[in-house]
């Protein structure tokens, strides 16, 4: 269930293994799931996953294959740093918070072995800030703006974890997530569906069924097997079935009978799933000279114009790989949800507004184009990638149940995969790739047993 990055490595798997009795039941148009490339000006344009992260993993080794890979990489939150009263901070103020903030961040890694350990990665970020600007021998306004510049970062934390609010991360399970060989984040030059079309070369046709949205999973005994109703009315019987729906559309899957194991409910229960956006500013032309991107400090004081709150939840704007036109910005936490409920027209004023605001020593044109992300609001994923909650440090969270079959008399019915199934890779496409392939895996050593 679902033609993602697990559910082709999934497929892959099982084509490898010689097992070629099984279907893809995707319920969007087309396969990808949270990876979707679209073409502006002539190039292509990430609407979700945009980076391969680490080199040390099967995607990156397929992309390499198929040269698919560009050689330039890309670093986020580069350029000028800028507050809404037009002061610049200078660049050694900017490295010396970022290094605080990296050594907090990796100081918090420590805690995954150890029983003692603050609630939330945010709890733990602010008391160590507030310790370190104790120590130092600032003016009022100096450690005012080391503390934006700290909010700045709490933002862009909250993107990059896809979170509420940094109190909605573990921080037991800070140290969990493990980076691969680098913290480059490289490109693909066709753009990341070029990988999905590589799998799905691989994979016959025939197999995948688009439109085909799962409504219910019935694997009780007497229909040895799983009934698999699709909202079409098709309906499939299975020996075993992966799901590979995102944690957000686990959380709220209306049938499955009987009930997921308490346990893995739980686990499903108390996993983190939450959103990000982008919002692509399309320009004639490039007004921003050799700037990388702008990122933006809120005045505390500020007050926002009704409606238009969530542009505080924005880190600032970047430079896009292959796009010289192109300028992103990412909004998270509280901003998502109210981005995605405006139109495409009001998100770009808004954006343009605020840029002019913050830059008045440029001449911003309008954007000839507007294209902002709607992932919390898509029926078939609702949010963007999963993080790990407080909830999750409880021993009895489930958290150890994510990756194991549910058997119906011995038998391994449903099977989970997905990013947010892989214990160490959770959030990224190869952690969903690596997690499908190993399901597959698990699933055909029963097979062959049998
Ligand atoms: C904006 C954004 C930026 C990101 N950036 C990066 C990045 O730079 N690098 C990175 O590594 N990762 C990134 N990610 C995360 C990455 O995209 C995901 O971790 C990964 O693609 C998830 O793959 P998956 O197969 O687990 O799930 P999905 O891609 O969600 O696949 C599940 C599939 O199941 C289908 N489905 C759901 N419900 C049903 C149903 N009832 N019946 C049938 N089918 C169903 C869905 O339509 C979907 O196609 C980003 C994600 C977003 C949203």
């Amino acid at each position: 269930m679902g033609a993602g990055m697990a559910g082709l490595g999934a497929a892959l798997k099982l084509t490898e293994l010689g097992c070629k009795d099984f279907v893809i039941l995707e319920a969007q148009e087309e396969i990808g799931g949270r990876i979707k490339t679209i073409t502006v000006d002539g190039r292509p344009l990430d609407i979700g996953a945009q980076w391969l992260h680490g080199k040390d993993n099967p995607l990156y080794h397929l992309a390499v294959k198929h040269d698919l890979l560009s050689e330039k990489m890309s670093e986020e939150g580069l350029g000028m740093f800028i507050r809404n009263d037009g002061v610049m901070f200078d660049d050694f103020l900017v490295k010396r918070v970022d290094f605080e903030v990296g050594r907090i961040l990796e100081e918090c890694q420590t805690f995954v072995d150890k029983i003692e350990h603050p609630v939330s990665v945010g709890d733990f970020m602010e008391q160590k800030f507030l310790e370190y600007l104790d120590a130092c021998d600032d003016t009022n306004d100096l450690r005012q703006m080391k503390l934006e510049l700290f909010d700045w970062h709490m933002r862009f934390q909250v993107i990059d974890n896809s979170c509420q609010n940094m109190r909605r991360l573990s921080a037991k399970y800070w140290g969990s997530y493990v980076c691969l060989d680098d913290t480059a984040h490289y490109n693909l030059k066709y753009g990341y569906d070029s990988l999905i079309n590589v799998m799905a070369d691989s994979l016959p046709k025939e197999r995948i069924h688009l439109d085909c949205e799962v409504t219910e999973i019935l694997y009780g005994e007497e229909h040895n097997g799983v009934k698999v109703i699709c909202s079409n009315n098709q309906i499939f019987y299975c020996d075993h079935l992966i799901i590979t729906a995102s944690i957000g559309v686990l959380k709220e899957f209306a049938i499955i009978d009987p009930p997921l194991p308490t346990l893995l409910q739980t686990a499903i229960d108390n996993m983190g799933f939450y959103g990000i956006g982008k919002i692509y500013l399309i320009f004639d032309e490039k007004w921003w000279g050799n700037w990388k991107g702008f990122q933006f400090m809120w005045k505390s004081d500020t007050s926002y114009e009704e409606g238009e709150e969530w542009i505080r939840h924005v880190t600032g704007f970047d430079e896009v790989f292959n796009q010289p036109k192109v300028l992103i910005g990412w909004v998270g936490g509280e901003g998502v949800k109210e981005m995605e409920s405006l139109t495409e027209d009001e998100v770009g004023n808004t954006c343009i507004n605020v840029l002019r605001n913050f830059l008045p020593d440029f001449e911003i044109p309008q954007p000839n184009n507007v294209i902002r992300t709607k992932w919390f609001s898509n029926p078939w994923v609702k949010g963007s990638y999963c993080h790990i909650t407080p909830e999750c440090d409880d021993p009895h969270s489930g958290m150890d149940k994510m990756s194991e079959p549910v058997f119906v008399r011995g038998v391994p019915r449903i099977i989970l995969a997905g990013e947010a199934v892989h214990p160490s890779h959770y959030s990224t496409t190869h952690g969903a790739f690596e997690s499908g392939q190993e399901q597959a895996a698990v699933l055909h050593k029963y097979i062959i047993r049998e």
